[in-house]
């Protein structure tokens, strides 16, 4: 049995109406718990709960130190590779946008890697839209095996694969893999995915369980906010994570808490998610489950990310670009677009394309980032703040 069955049979809508109806008593009940169910969590992300915010957050910062200890990882993307396959209505990349694209070569993608490296980071997201034909998995592979050596932790947020396909990855050297399910609403997910492989809702949400048998020992799983309901998606990725802590026992597992950001489409979002309904979620979150990592990305603004990260965040990424080569300007000279499937090459000389000099690369982003402090700025605040910025996730050789 996977996370799909489980996940058919739960009575989430009749939970959203639970937890937009619950009664500050129910809240209260909830709380006073030591262990959370469902139904609990629902309680704590009601508007019910809004008020109770300030007990939960105290409650959340203490549950997060006690097991976390005062420090908040670090990571950083390195965005491989901008082509796409697949048309995702709320993402830069989708196969149908006309932007700039690129697929960084081995030696470009070392040299965006020393550059994080001299940042101080010692712990890589490897991120690339899903194309075949510019992103084999002989290309991932090498990818991380050239970064092995030097790199603690690599993970991967990359188009879903087949378990047989996860195992080279994860020998050469990836220990993490990232997926987000966009949204776990059925309707919405099919009506945001109109073109390629990620039209397959059961096939991504069983990605984390190929993964977690292939090897991957860190699983981080998220919705995107700003697609359905928020209490919809809330319920359901603390069923995704509940699931996988059951199933998935021998990998860490932790949760991201991304929100739309502008990006080429210029995509609105469906639904809202105040700041506030967000650090209510990052107190809930914790309080369900106080050993699950929260990430918190640069998708949020510097106030913001100051304000969340004693409430419960342990891992932020900082300093992030979106686009390939953004780090470095590396593979600026190959820019193209791509039409269906076939490079185009840009008019030289067109001004549309011109180098804009605030940035090392007119490649396209996946989205806006909100956060534009560089790495050194966000580490200088989490000690300001008492955190120790920890620039490492794990180390093989601890565990061998
Ligand atoms: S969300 Fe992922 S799969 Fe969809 S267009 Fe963007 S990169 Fe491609």
């Amino acid at each position: 049995m996977s996370f799909v069955s489980e996940f058919n049979s739960l009575p989430l809508a009749p939970l959203v109406e639970k937890s937009k109806a619950a009664a500050a008593a129910a809240v209260r009940e909830s709380l006073s718990k030591s262990k959370l169910s469902l139904a609990d969590f629902a309680n704590l992300i009601s508007p019910a709960a809004a008020e109770f915010l300030e007990q939960m957050g105290r409650r959340s910062h203490v549950m997060t130190q006690q097991r976390f200890g005062k420090v908040v990882r670090l990571f950083a993307p390195l965005y491989l590779s901008n082509e796409c396959v697949n048309n995702c209505s709320y993402c830069g990349f989708s196969r149908d946008n006309p932007i700039l694209r690129v697929t960084l070569s081995l030696e470009e993608m070392k040299r965006e890697a020393e550059e994080l490296k001299s940042q101080g980071f010692r712990n890589l997201l490897l991120v690339a839209g899903e194309h075949p034909k510019f992103v084999s998995n002989n290309y991932l592979r090498d990818c991380i095996a050239a970064l092995h050596a030097d790199w603690p932790s690599v993970s991967l947020e990359v188009g879903p694969m087949e378990t047989e396909d996860y195992r080279p990855l994860v020998a050469a050297g990836a220990d993490g893999l990232v997926v987000y399910q966009e949204t776990y609403d059925r309707k919405i997910y099919s009506e945001m995915h109109t073109a390629g492989p990620k039209r397959n809702f059961d096939w991504r949400l069983e990605t984390p369980e190929r993964a977690y048998a292939a090897g991957f020992r860190r699983l981080g799983i998220s919705p995107l906010y700003g697609l359905a309901d928020w209490r919809f998606e809330a319920l359901s990725v603390v069923a995704h994570a509940d699931y996988l802590l059951r199933n998935c026992w021998k990998a860490a597992v932790t949760i991201s808490l991304p929100r739309l950001r502008p990006c080429a489409g210029e995509f609105q979002p469906l639904t809202h998610m105040t700041d506030r309904d967000l650090a209510q979620l990052v107190c809930a979150l914790r309080l369900m489950f106080p050993d699950v990592g929260l990430t918190l990305s640069t998708r949020e603004s510097a106030r913001l990310r100051d304000g969340l990260l004693p409430l419960g965040i342990t891992m932020m990424s900082a300093g992030s670009h979106t686009e390939p080569g953004g780090y470095t300007g590396a593979g600026k000279e190959k820019l193209h677009q791509t039409v269906r499937g076939r490079i185009v090459e840009l008019a030289s000389g067109a001004s549309e394309w011109a180098p804009q000099p605030d940035r090392a690369t007119n490649a396209t982003g996946q989205f806006n980032i909100a956060d534009e402090r560089s790495a050194g700025e966000v580490a200088e605040l989490i000690r300001k703040l008492g955190y120790e910025p920890v620039w490492k996730d794990w180390d093989a050789a601890l565990t061998a």
